[in-house]
């Protein structure tokens, strides 16, 4: 696990996130936007080039309120997309350990921890949920993905369903 913090305002809440332009457009407030870009730069000096795997990324979030106005899970969202910016990591990965928050009111934090319980790359097998090792899985040499779906067991286990199924004998 991985920790670091970056000066908070509720500039990060989620009401006060966007700003109606012309014609309806809306777009992140500009605050909104430095505070992302803030976030990702602590991130990726806190991570300091550590690799982060294909795996669960479990984060930590612990919002230091100036008052007992905003509520804590608005940060969610900026905190997820900021941290996806900065590892490279589909946001599918991603879990949250801790959300809390605490009544500061000089200099107050948003706090941010990014941790692995395992550095080994791995993919969700589609059809059995599992999340399995990426050897599991067959390289392809065409195709927008670099693999397969479908985890070696289920591989194996569908010709088998297969068969049972033409048989018609529950599997
Ligand atoms: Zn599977």
């Amino acid at each position: 696990m991985v920790r670091f913090g970056v000066p908070f305002s509720y500039a990060a809440s989620k009401n006060r996130m966007y700003v109606k332009r012309r014609r309806g457009h809306v777009a992140l407030r500009r605050e909104v936007v430095a505070l992302r870009e803030q976030i990702v730069l602590a991130a990726l000096g806190a991570l300091n080039g550590r690799r982060i795997a294909h795996n669960k990324v479990w984060l930590e979030i612990v919002v230091q309120k100036p008052d007992n106005r905003g509520d804590a899970v608005n940060v969610v969202d900026l905190v997820c997309d900021a941290v996806k910016r900065a590892i490279q990591i589909d946001d599918r990965w991603f879990c949250i350990r801790r959300l809390d928050w605490e009544i500061v009111k000089a200099d107050p934090l948003l706090k941010i921890g990014i941790g692995q319980d395992s550095d080994e790359d791995c993919l969700v097998c589609s059809q059995c949920g599992q999340i399995r090792p990426l050897g599991e899985f067959k390289r392809r040499r065409t195709g927008r993905l670099a693999y397969g779906r479908i985890c070696a067991a289920c591989r194996h286990a569908g010709r088998g369903l297969a068969e049972s199924l033409a048989g018609g004998v529950a599997p």
